[in-house]
């Protein structure tokens, strides 16, 4: 951590950034460590690439986040004169989409902060721990190495659990490791109510995001019995009909992986952003390597049990793709 507070030491600007289509994990950590790094009085602001879904306006200081491509000069200024810049919740310089670029022709030095495997090397230091539920995880524990969690406020206590419980589904996965709970009851002993924060954050959606959904099971859910898996598909005129913004769909994913027998789910959805881009979210039970099948299928990765890419094509080209990728897989891993 030695090389952490030397960068420190010699900065006054920092910037922060996350990757694109930010999710609780990504907002999380990015308020965290904005309120961490004012605290140790640093000059900090933070970026996110592109929108963030309403309900993780309940993370403190989520108003103050940079949209950049809303904001690209301004953000091209700060990351120009930026003297540090924070990487959280990547590990790879072409996730944090509209700054990517900018991002890497910045001559100034990067930390990444980050839970996933295999780390690409654009920065000068690098917190990775893979074994760690999310980067809000990865983040209080770095703070409580360097003694900086000892000042730690209720407000950035409530942005790192945010973190954890949106990474985990609320504990209910990539959470059976003990520690995880000693930096609960950290996080509690600050004051966090975290039934308060469950409420806001996985309880709380607007009407049209509630009948998408319904519309997605009802129709649109291809449930491929012989292979464990199901499909579900969202198009751009689709996702118009229902009055839905960015990140509504977060978690859709999850949903059929509740029935019984079915262990793979597979979600492709049009870029609201890039034309001719599908979006792919997937998400497994058990043994089953949905970042191997991203990566091969996918242009992707991600976690065991949950990963994604993207594909340039049509949505029919997307779900001929997607099935071929789900029976083969099917076939691979029938009986683990
Ligand atoms: P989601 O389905 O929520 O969009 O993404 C789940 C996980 O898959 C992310 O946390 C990330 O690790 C991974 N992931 C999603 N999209 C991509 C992608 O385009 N490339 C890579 N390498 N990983 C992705
Ligand atoms: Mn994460």
């Amino acid at each position: 951590m030695q090389d952490l507070r030397q960068l420190l030491d010699t900065s006054r600007k920092v910037v922060l950034t996350c990757h694109v289509n930010p999710d609780g994990d990504a907002i999380g950590s990015l308020c965290a460590a904005l309120l961490l790094l004012r605290r140790l009085g640093k000059e900090a602001v933070a970026i996110v690439p592109n929108a963030f879904p309403d309900n993780l306006r309940r993370v403190p200081s989520s108003g103050e986040l940079i949209v950049a491509n809303t904001n690209r000069s301004k953000v091209t200024t700060l990351i120009a004169e930026a003297d540090l810049i924070f990487c959280l919740d990547y590990n790879a310089l072409g996730r944090a989409g509209a700054l990517s670029e900018m991002i890497k022709e910045s001559k100034a030095p990067k930390v990444m902060i980050d839970h996933h495997l295999l780390p690409e090397q654009f920065c000068q230091v690098v917190v990775s721990r893979p074994e760690l539920s999310s980067t809000c995880e990865v983040l209080l524990r770095l703070e409580m190495e360097t003694g900086w969690a000892e000042q730690l406020t209720r407000e950035e206590a409530e942005c790192l659990y945010i973190g954890m419980m949106t990474d985990t589904g609320a504990f209910t996965y990539a959470s059976s490791r003990p520690e995880i709970y000693e930096s609960v009851l950290w996080l509690l002993r600050r004051g966090i109510d975290k039934d308060e924060l469950y409420q806001a954050i996985f309880q709380t959606c607007t009407e049209g995001k509630l009948r998408l959904t319904g519309y997605l099971l009802y129709v649109k859910m291809e449930v491929m019995k012989d292979c464990s898996a199901a499909l579900i598909t969202l198009t751009n005129e689709e996702y118009r009909r229902f009055s839905v913004k960015n990140g509504d769909t977060e978690g859709l994913v999850n949903l059929p992986l509740q029935i019984g027998g079915i262990r793979l789910s597979v979600f492709l959805r049009q870029d609201t952003e890039v034309w001719g881009k599908i979006r792919v979210s997937t998400r497994s039970l058990g043994d089953f390597p949905c970042n191997k099948m991203a990566e091969e299928f996918f242009n992707g990765g991600g976690h065991k049990n949950a990963a994604g890419g993207s594909l340039m094509s049509s949505m029919d080209e997307a779900v001929e793709v997607a099935r071929l990728a789900i029976r083969k897989y099917a076939t691979l891993y029938k009986d683990k």
